[in-house]
């Protein structure tokens, strides 16, 4: 009881993102947008800090724009599957933001390409990834399951 009034009078802060979030959108403490841990701060607080970022904050088109990249990639239960097989030492909500952060900066690389049809569809199969260069993205994906497994992987 006494952890609910408390929960509903705070919030958690991500410094990265330069915004707030009830308990009940965090899991584990990361932030569901960048995957960095968050803080708690109160009401009040949370309210400040979010006038003050006001400017420096993530635009929308640019946060819907990586939740489009994470959807496409952990469609029909690909997120889990990766991370079954990798099996990194973190939290799933961690490791998709990180996957995320990686395919982004392989977009913006040109080693990985997103496919978005040139209007919304229902047919999700119209929205997907190609990996244009597949050993570069199993060398990035082995640097985040950490350097043991790479080290496995070699002998
Ligand atoms: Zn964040």
């Amino acid at each position: 009881m006494a952890e609910q009034q408390k929960s509903s009078k705070t919030y958690l802060w991500c410094d990265t993102c330069r915004r707030s979030y009830r308990h009940e959108e965090i899991e584990n403490g990361a932030c569901p947008v960048c995957g960095h841990p968050t803080r708690e701060v109160g009401k009040f607080s949370a309210i400040l800090r979010g006038l003050m970022a006001n400017e420096l904050a993530t635009s929308p088109i640019v946060t819907k724009h990586r939740q489009l990249v994470k959807l496409i990639w952990t469609q029909n239960g690909m997120g889990e599957q990766y991370y079954r097989v990798i099996a990194p030492d973190m939290t799933y909500n961690k490791f998709e933001a990180r996957v995320t952060e990686i395919l982004c900066r392989g977009a913006e690389e040109g080693w990985v390409k997103f496919n978005i049809p040139p209007a919304p569809r229902d047919d999700e199969s119209a929205y997907k990834l190609d990996l244009i260069d597949e050993d570069r993205f199993v060398t990035e994906l082995q640097a985040l399951a950490g350097p043991d497994t790479a080290e496995q992987d070699k002998n």
